[in-house]
């Protein structure tokens, strides 16, 4: 009896304590301080990790909340790395690449990371063990590879092999398409993915191939993932986007734009420079959409979405939605939060997921336009840093600035176009810049 309600009261507190502390449970093997300006998006991408390497070695982190002198994890101990769901694992000889191993054992780089999360490819140790195969149960069963090219894109290689977006990336945990190398290696075929086809399938073989198509299409029209981008799919491509409009010179910025063929997208806002409800806004955001640009959201009043309630948070989005439907008679799937506010909370992500956007539109080169106020030579400067790592970037402009005129915005992008164009870059709007309708289906209206 004693004995009995001892051992519940062990049961109960080891439940409690795993519970209460599930940190403890992870050894780390290299932690980082958090510096002032950090947040958990710069910290995983300057060290080389995806969002759910950094989330599982950091379980519960708040990153709307990083403290400064917080300790981080960047890499677990090895064993919890590999002692996990590994089949079989390879002792690093020297000489070794991270490369050489995964191209050795027909793995893609993102296999190959998902089975050694936190691995420091940059400072191998001869002796230690990765691994190499993981168990059969897991999404690594590939059963087809593709070598990456020149010029390709995730787009590009997922619309080839009929898969939406989600079944590529499912089967390439951890891929990161904005920085693909070629030589390596990606998953095209699941087995486990490969067996339901086959199972519903069986009836007629010739129209495989067509029938696999229509269903993956579907799973894409249902898909909730949310990627957030900063280049296009396509080489010399660029997309030239305007901020925080409607304002006075949109209309000229159009007339310009047009003059010289270039698609653009504006970010705007219902109620921040303008009125939207106004009649000369709704004739230029008409206008917009009517001469080929993208109009997407940039919420109703720019606000932090980071700061707001979920309920004032939907309304700073569906107030701005309802009104470009009402024009254009479209709603973006695509947004661009202001501030940058939300790029590495995972709650905010959830909750534009959850409200129907798809695609969150950063950028690769800031002008910083509203800083140099329009000072052409500062802004080409910057775009040609950026097109020394990009030839396919989205480009950060406003459509005000305090001190904005309507001689400094139309002289600066003319030039911008101008450069751009002798570099051998078409402006496209971020339809094309993407590769994927930028507004939502027709039945798809605002969640409640
Ligand atoms: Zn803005």
């Amino acid at each position: 009896m004693n004995s009995k309600i001892i051992s519940l009261i062990f049961a109960l507190l080891s439940l409690y304590l795993t519970d209460a502390f599930p940190l403890v449970k992870r050894s780390c093997s290299k932690t980082y301080k958090v510096v002032k300006g950090d947040t958990c998006y710069k910290i995983w991408t300057k060290n080389g990790l995806s969002e759910s390497q950094f989330r599982k070695l950091n379980s519960g982190i708040d990153c709307s909340n990083l403290k400064v002198g917080a300790s981080i994890c960047l890499k677990g101990s090895s064993s919890t790395s590999t002692s996990s769901s590994c089949k079989s694992s390879y002792t690093i000889k020297s000489g070794d690449t991270c490369y050489k191993i995964w191209k050795n054992y027909g793995l893609s780089e993102s296999q190959f990371r998902s089975l050694n999360s936190g691995i420091d490819c940059s400072n191998l140790k001869k002796g230690s063990s990765v691994c190499v195969s993981g168990s059969s149960s897991g999404s690594s069963s590939c059963s087809s590879h593709y070598t990456i090219k020149k010029g390709d894109t995730c787009y590009k290689i997922y619309k080839n092999y009929g898969m939406s977006e989600t079944a590529f990336k499912n089967i390439n945990p951890g891929i990161n398409c904005s920085n693909l190398h070629s030589g390596d290696k990606v998953c095209v075929k699941s087995s486990t993915i490969t067996k339901k086809k086959t199972s519903t399938k069986k009836t007629s073989s010739k129209k495989k191939t067509t029938t696999t198509k229509k269903s993956t299409s579907t799973t894409s029209a249902s898909s909730t993932t949310f990627t957030w981008h900063r280049e296009c799919v396509n080489s010399n491509n660029y997309a030239l986007t305007f901020d925080d409009g409607v304002y006075l010179y949109d209309g000229d910025l159009l007339d310009l734009l047009k003059k010289k063929g270039i698609k653009a997208s504006f970010f705007i806002n219902g109620n921040n420079m303008s009125d939207i409800k106004s009649k000369s806004v709704r004739d230029i955001i008409k206008r917009m959409y009517n001469e080929g640009h993208n109009v997407l959201s940039h919420t109703w009043s720019h606000s932090d979405l980071t700061t707001l309630s979920y309920s004032s948070a939907r309304s700073e989005l569906k107030l701005l939605e309802d009104e470009i439907y009402s024009i254009i008679g479209k709603r973006p799937k695509s947004i661009r939060p202001p501030f940058m506010a939300g790029v590495d909370s995972s709650s905010v992500v959830e909750m534009l997921k959850y409200y129907g956007y798809r695609y969150g539109i950063l950028w690769y080169v800031d002008t910083e336009d509203w800083k140099n106020k329009g000072n052409v030579d500062t802004v080409l400067n910057f775009i040609k840093q950026g097109l020394a790592n990009s030839s396919k970037p989205i480009i950060l402009n406003h459509s005000y600035y305090q001190g904005i005129t309507k001689e400094k915005l139309l002289n600066l992008v003319e030039q911008e176009i101008d450069y751009l164009a002798s570099n051998g870059l078409k402006g496209v709007n971020m339809e094309t810049c993407l590769g994927h309708s930028v507004y939502r289906y027709d039945d798809e209206g605002f969640p409640n």
